[in-house]
């Protein structure tokens, strides 16, 4: 364990074993939900250092998930990244505009899934320092 805590939310059981298998081996501690309701309630009980957010799942959406995150004073500055099965044009710019800090496109190549973590970790750990020097 590197006490690196992601939250997988994705509907699909097949990817979410997929994803829970390779961050356990690169150490990463993992909680995982299902549908969006319940990974909102993880992030606020949690806080894990970063959210994979599937796009398409039950009860809230990906989208709907992350403008809630973005809303919500204790979890606001959360990274996330969006997991999504359609890869047309302009779908990465939809995800970043609704507050989105990286996205990863399916079927999901792990070496990417990994940098686009890592880069989104790196990210936030430069916003911390900034915000304490400031
Ligand atoms: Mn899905």
């Amino acid at each position: 364990m590197n006490n690196t805590m992601i939250l997988v939310a994705e509907d699909n059981s097949t990817n979410r074993e997929l994803i829970r298998e390779l961050l356990h081996a690169r150490g990463y501690g993992i909680l995982e939900a299902s549908d969006g309701e319940e990974a909102l309630a993880l992030a606020k009980d949690n806080k894990p250092a970063l959210a994979l957010i599937d796009i398409q799942m039950p009860k809230l959406d990906g989208l709907q998930l992350v403008r809630l995150i973005r809303q919500d004073p204790e979890i606001r500055t959360l990274p996330t990244v969006a997991l999504t099965a359609f890869a047309m044009r302009g779908d990465r710019e939809i995800a970043i505009e609704q507050g989105f800090d990286g996205y990863v496109t399916k079927p999901i190549s792990f070496p990417l899934l990994l940098t686009e973590i890592e880069r989104c970790l790196a990210l936030a750990n430069n916003k911390q320092a900034i915000s304490r020097s400031a």
